[in-house]
This record gives structure tokens, sequence and C-alpha cells, in this order.
């Protein structure tokens, strides 16, 4: 049925979804793209060279205009799922627009496109919680006035915005409040700002708000997030589309995306990248072209960017790598690493979700104490605390050398051949603390990677894990193995 979303794939809070729309069914995470129909720097048919399947447009524009009046696949000449939003962000600008949300509505019903938007009202970047509130109660009230106007219409896909801005008990009431609706596709309304600001830990409270607000079966979009270096960290929360118009506006400005980072045209003596853009024209080239064709190709540049980023994080989710894929880009930028450890804060949140078991098994990179936050790392704590001794003797044989599964190791086997009637036996491994040797076969116990040098935050967590478990199993004697010259060689005194 139109509307439904099916979850293919997950990882952390992340995962691949399908959308059915009238014209095709959307994978995602996905990005659509903004065309502003009176400024076509980079036009439908461009989109379509690119081989993208959705965009997104203004019906407010496009009805102010009288740009398009019927079918606007037709009309546009796209086969493809087209959005269209409502006018908010023009409230945002310019304060108020001519339209009522009767208008907007009727007028989407007319040129019925795959996804549309009822006329919210966003809360922008207001400082006053009274505002803020009554931007949201409004925005309730236009979703249930629309209501009434759509019911009759089953090929649209209506969006319900949630509106609060930064002020998280609004967001969380506003998204309680419209997961209860008929709606099937909600949206986070007007982070821009905080997206212009570079303010990622707020955005990614936003996410997480609303996320955890709203059934993991209704699929979420993000209004304006455009930019690679932040996609992966909300699409492991659990965003699953985003518009923006970032491509093109920074494109007017000379302003150069990669994945990473943002350049300015006018600085840069090569392009990082070879799609067809940079494989054609030097950073000079393009500085000396007209600046309408220049735009266009900067912007089709920086799309090529966005769309290398969603599918990156796809193949991330994919491969049960995202939470690496993070760590990895988290130094893009310091505002980068920031929302990154604003993730970690949501550590319990990603593990609720994140699967335990997934296709092909491929060994866990551990590299600091970010990874400490890890779901696998979480669950291995709990599984601790969850372990009964069976002896009144522990033996610990420390990690260092042994080879892994620990239980094949020849000196792990003629320990256990020795005690295994009379001791529990473990293995002290950073990051995890301890591992009962005898279920040390099963994933994630030997299938990990660790750097040669770890670091010191690391070794006193784990030592603190090791201590915490020998205190609260009572064990009468503890027995060091190989442990004079290991990493753990504290732990003797523990
Ligand atoms: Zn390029």
């Amino acid at each position: 049925m139109i509307g439904d979303f099916e979850v293919k794939d997950e990882d952390l809070a992340g995962r691949i979804g399908s959308l059915e729309t009238r014209s095709q069914r959307l994978e995602s995470p996905i990005f659509f793209p903004v065309v502003n129909p009176l400024k076509p720097e980079v036009s439908v048919e461009d989109l379509k060279k690119l081989g993208l399947k959705q965009f997104i447009t203004n019906s407010y524009i496009l009805y102010k205009n009288k740009l398009v009046n019927e079918d606007i696949h037709k009309e546009l000449n796209f086969e493809g799922s087209v959005m269209t939003d409502s006018g908010a962000y023009q409230i945002l600008q310019y304060g108020s627009v001519e339209i009522t949300n009767r208008e907007v509505v009727e007028y989407q019903l007319k040129i019925r496109p795959d996804i549309a938007v009822f006329l919210d009202l966003p809360t922008g970047n207001t400082e006053s919680y009274e505002d803020a509130k009554i931007t949201v109660e409004e925005t309730i009230k236009r979703g249930k006035e629309a209501l009434e106007l759509i019911s009759s219409s089953n090929d649209i896909v209506w969006v319900h915005p949630i509106q609060g801005g930064r002020f998280l008990d609004l967001l969380s009431y506003s998204a309680k409040f419209v997961d209860k609706t008929p709606y099937k596709f909600l949206a986070l309304g007007s982070p821009t700002v905080v997206m212009q600001e570079y303010d990622y830990v707020t955005l990614i409270d936003m996410v997480f708000t609303v996320r955890s607000s709203i059934s993991r079966g209704k699929p979420l979009h993000l209004f304006g997030g455009g930019l690679p270096q932040i996609i992966p960290f909300v699409v492991a929360l659990g965003v699953d589309s985003f518009d923006s118009a970032s491509y093109i506006i920074y494109a007017r400005d000379n302003r150069y995306i990669t994945r990473s980072r943002t350049y300015r045209l006018e600085e840069m003596d090569y392009f990082p990248c070879s799609c067809p853009v940079c494989s054609r024209y030097t950073p000079k080239e393009l500085m000396e072209m007209d600046k309408k064709e220049r735009t266009r190709l900067l912007a089709i540049h920086n799309l090529y960017k966005i769309i290398e980023e969603i599918n990156e994080t796809k193949l991330a989710i994919r491969e049960n790598r995202l939470f690496e894929y993070l760590q990895e880009k988290s130094y893009a930028h310091p505002s980068v690493y920031s929302a990154f450890r604003r993730v970690l804060k949501y550590a319990e949140y990603l593990e609720k979700y994140d699967p335990r078991v997934k296709g092909e098994i491929r060994g866990m990179f551990l590299y600091d104490e970010n990874s400490l936050h890890r779901p696998e790392m979480l669950r291995h704590k709990r599984f601790l605390e969850s372990v009964t001794s069976k002896h009144s003797k522990a033996i610990i044989i420390c990690g260092d050398n042994l080879s892994v599964p620990f239980i094949n190791d020849p000196k792990v086997r003629s320990v256990l051949q020795r005690h295994y009637q009379d001791s529990d036996v473990y293995i002290a491994i950073p990051f995890y603390g301890l591992i009962p040797a005898l279920i040390s076969e099963s994933y994630p116990l030997a299938q990990f990677e660790l750097p040669s040098e770890v670091s010191e935050g690391v070794i006193t967590e784990t030592l603190n894990v090791i201590k915490k478990f020998l205190v609260s199993k009572k064990y009468d004697k503890v027995e060091f193995i190989e442990c004079e010259n290991s990493k753990l060689s504290h732990v003797m005194s523990i």
C-alpha cells in the first residue's frame, strides 16, 4: 500500500528501508535535492542525467507563479518520485506567506506529487518558549485540518512535520502526539538554523528526541539536512530521508563540498574528486567560467558528494560497520566530533535496535575509549554481570600473546585441561574486561582487532570492569597467568 515502509536492514538504530510511493518504491536513507523552478541552475533534466529518481520542490512557489496546474510528473516530465514542500521554508525566511493551509493542501491534491506536506508553522530559531509552543499547537491543528481534506486521496504520502525547535520537551510532546495520528511519514521541522550554525550537538539531541518518541515503523524525514559531514550520524539514530538546497546555495557562493569539509573554490589548487565535473575541469578553469555555468557545475559536483555519502552510509549499514564508519568520520571537524560524542550519549538506545547477529560475521575494529560505547561492548558488560561463578577459584590468563579464538590457544587449552573441574577460567583483554574461556569462540569474543598500543583510558576502564566482576562474584582465590608483562599487568594488584 502507498505509504508503507518496510525495514530491510539495520545497524545501530539506523536502517535501510523501502517506502512505497505512487511512482516507485524508494530505498532509504534517501536524499531529495531541492529544485527551485524559478532558479533552475540545476534542472530536472540534470537530475535525471545524474540518475536521481527523486527530488523535492516547493508547492507554494509553483502555486504563486502558476507554474504547474495538473499532474506535476507530466508537467515537469519526470517519472520518478516528486515530493512537494508547503511554503513553511518561506515562512521561516519572510515571516508569512499569502496562502492558507487549505489552499496548499488542495493545490497539492491537484498536482499529485508522490509525497506532500501541509502548511505547517515552523518554530525556527525562536528563543521564546511560548512562541515555540504556539508553533507546535498550530502545526498540530493544521495537521488535523489537512486530514479532513486528504482522507479521500490515497495515492499521496502526506508528511506531518514535528515542531518545537530547540525545546526538547516541546519536540517530544509534539512527536508523541503526531505519532498517534494517521500520518505515516513524519518529519523533524526547521533545524535549518541549527545546521547553518554547525550546532550539531543540538541537532543530535533534536533527532534523538523525535526518533525515540515515535514508532519505529514510521519513516522520519529531516528537513534541510544535506551536509555529508552529518548525514551518517543522524542516519545512525534512525533518520530515513533528507532534503536540502545546500548543494546549490553553496555552489552560488563558490563553496565546494567534500564528504568531510567545505572548500572555497578560489582557494583550491586541485580537486580531490573524480566526478565528471572534477575530472573535466581544474579549479582555475571553473573560476574563469561565467557565474551561471560555474554554479551549475559546482552544484552537480556537490550533489555527487551527497549521493556518495548516502551510499557509503548504506554500505556501512549493510556490512554492519556503521559504528566504525562514524568513528572514522568524526575526525572531520571538532563540531562533527562533538556530534559523534553526543550520539554516544545515546549508546543504550543504539544498542536496543542494533541487530545482534547479522549475515556474515566480520571482525570488530576497536580503537579507543569511544569503542567502549559499541553495542557489542555494552552487551558484553551486561553479560559479565549475569555470569555466575561455578567454583571458588578463578584463573585469569592475560590475553596479550594468545591466539583467537582463545579456546584453541595451546596455553588456554592446557590450563583448561588441568583446572576446568576446580576453577573458572577467564581471559583478560582490553575493552572486554574478561572473557570466560569456555565460551571464547562465540561472536564477538573471537572476532576483533585491537591497536598494538591501547590508550590509558581504555586500560583504566577495563581494569574497573574486571575489579567489579571479581568483587561481585566473591572468589576465594584468584590466580594470574601471563600477566607480568601484560598491558593489563595492574590486574594482579586488584
Ligand atoms: Zn567532483
